[in-house]
C-alpha cells in the first residue's frame, strides 16, 4: 500500500516534470515563429540570416492574411505564432483591432521605424514602404497632363483610367487616405469621377492593370511601384513610366507591410528582437529590396532599380488611418458602383 502510494507520488511528479518541461523549453529565447502573409521568397533569405548571426532559430508558415488572422484568433492563447506578419496596414489594423496582437516597448523599434509607419500603441510596425501610385503609357502623349489622383476624376481622362478592383485591401486603403485628407463627400466625388473613367473593367491584379496600359487600353493606372519593377524586369521594352502624383499637395499614398508581436506570444523577447533587427540597417536593404519596395529606415540605401525611379513626397498621415476609415472606403465604393 505504502508502496503504491510512493509509486503515485512518483508518477505524479514526473507527468508534473513533462507537462511543465514543453512550457520551459518552448520559453526559451532560440525560437521564433512567425505566421507570415508575406511570400516566403521574400523573408526566408532574411531569416536564414538572422539564425546564421543571432543563432535563434525562425519556423514560420505563410498563407492569406485574412485566414493566418482567422487561426490566430481560433487558436487563441493556445497559438504558437510569436509573430503576425502582412502586407497593408489595413490589414494590420485588422489584427490590432482583433485584439491579437500586443504593445510592445521598444526605443530601437520607435527610432527605426518613423510615427507614421507604426501603430499609435506600437501593437504593429511597418516594415517596409509601398508608394501607390500612377503608371502612364508613354506613348499616350499625357505625361505633361498627370497631375494628382483627384484629377483623374475629371472628364479629360474618359475611358483612359485602369484600376484593380475595389475588393483589394489596397485600394480601400487609398480610399480611405482620400476620405482622412478630404472628407466622405469630396473622396466619393473622386472616386465616382473614377469609375465614370475606366477604359475597362476592374483588373484582378496591378499586373493586369499594367499590361492595359502598355497595351494602350488606357493610359494611366494606380499600381503599386513594384509590380512596375517587376513587369519591367521582364519586359524592359514596354512603353510605361512611373508618374509621382500629388506633388505640389498631399503627396504620393503610401502603405507599409510590416508586423506585430501576438498577444500570447511564447517567445515574447525573442519576437521582440527579431523585429528590431528587421527594421534595422543591416536587413532593411534586403527587406525592402528582395521586392523592389521602400525601406521604413531612413538611414538605408534604396534598391538600385527603385532608386532610378527617381524621388518624390510621400504622404505622411499616420497609414493607421487606412484601417480606421476602411469600413467607410468600402461603403464608399460600393455606392459608385466601383466593383
Ligand atoms: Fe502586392
Amino acid at each position: 500500500m505504502k508502496e503504491e502510494k510512493m509509486s503515485k507520488r512518483i508518477i505524479s511528479v514526473v507527468m508534473l516534470v513533462l507537462m511543465t518541461l514543453p512550457a520551459y523549453v518552448a520559453a526559451g529565447d532560440d525560437t521564433v515563429v512567425v505566421y507570415s502573409a508575406r511570400k516566403e521568397h521574400l523573408i526566408k533569405p532574411l531569416f536564414e540570416q538572422y539564425t546564421d548571426a543571432t543563432g535563434v532559430e525562425v519556423k514560420f508558415i505563410t498563407g492569406k492574411a485574412g485566414a493566418l488572422l482567422e487561426r490566430i484568433k481560433a487558436e487563441g492563447a493556445n497559438t504558437p505564432a510569436d509573430i503576425f506578419m502582412t502586407v497593408d496596414a489595413g490589414n494590420l489594423w485588422q489584427a490590432a483591432q482583433a485584439g491579437v496582437l500586443q504593445s510592445t516597448g521598444s526605443a530601437r523599434l520607435e527610432e527605426n521605424v518613423p510615427a507614421h509607419l507604426r501603430d499609435l500603441e506600437n501593437r504593429w510596425f511597418g516594415l517596409s514602404v509601398r508608394a501607390r501610385t500612377l503608371v502612364y503609357n508613354t506613348e499616350a502623349g499625357v505625361a505633361d497632363k498627370l497631375t494628382t489622383y483627384e484629377d483623374l476624376a475629371t472628364r479629360q481622362w474618359q475611358s483612359k483610367l485602369v484600376l484593380r478592383t475595389s475588393k483589394k485591401v489596397y485600394n480601400q486603403s487609398l480610399v480611405a487616405s482620400l476620405i482622412a485628407q478630404h472628407g466622405v463627400e469630396k473622396a466619393e466625388v473622386t472616386v465616382r469621377g473614377w469609375v465614370e473613367n475606366l477604359a475597362i473593367d476592374p483588373t484582378s491584379n496591378d499586373t493586369k492593370a499594367l499590361k492595359a496600359v502598355a497595351a494602350g487600353i488606357g493610359d494611366v493606372a494606380i499600381v503599386n511601384t513594384y509590380y512596375f519593377g517587376r513587369l519591367m524586369k521582364k519586359s524592359p521594352d514596354l512603353p510605361l513610366a512611373i508618374f509621382w502624383p500629388n506633388q505640389q499637395s498631399t503627396g504620393v499614398h503610401v502603405n507599409v507591410s510590416g508586423a506585430g508581436v501576438t498577444k500570447y506570444a511564447k517567445h515574447e523577447d525573442a519576437a521582440v528582437k527579431l523585429l528590431e533587427w528587421l527594421s534595422g540597417v543591416e536587413a532593411q536593404e534586403q527587406f525592402a529590396g528582395l521586392n523592389m519596395e521602400y525601406p521604413v529606415n531612413e538611414r538605408v540605401d534604396l534598391h538600385p532599380v527603385v532608386e532610378k525611379w527617381g524621388t518624390f513626397s510621400s504622404n505622411s498621415m499616420n497609414v493607421a488611418k487606412y484601417g480606421e476609415l476602411q469600413a467607410e472606403a468600402i461603403k464608399l465604393m460600393d455606392r459608385v458602383g466601383y466593383k
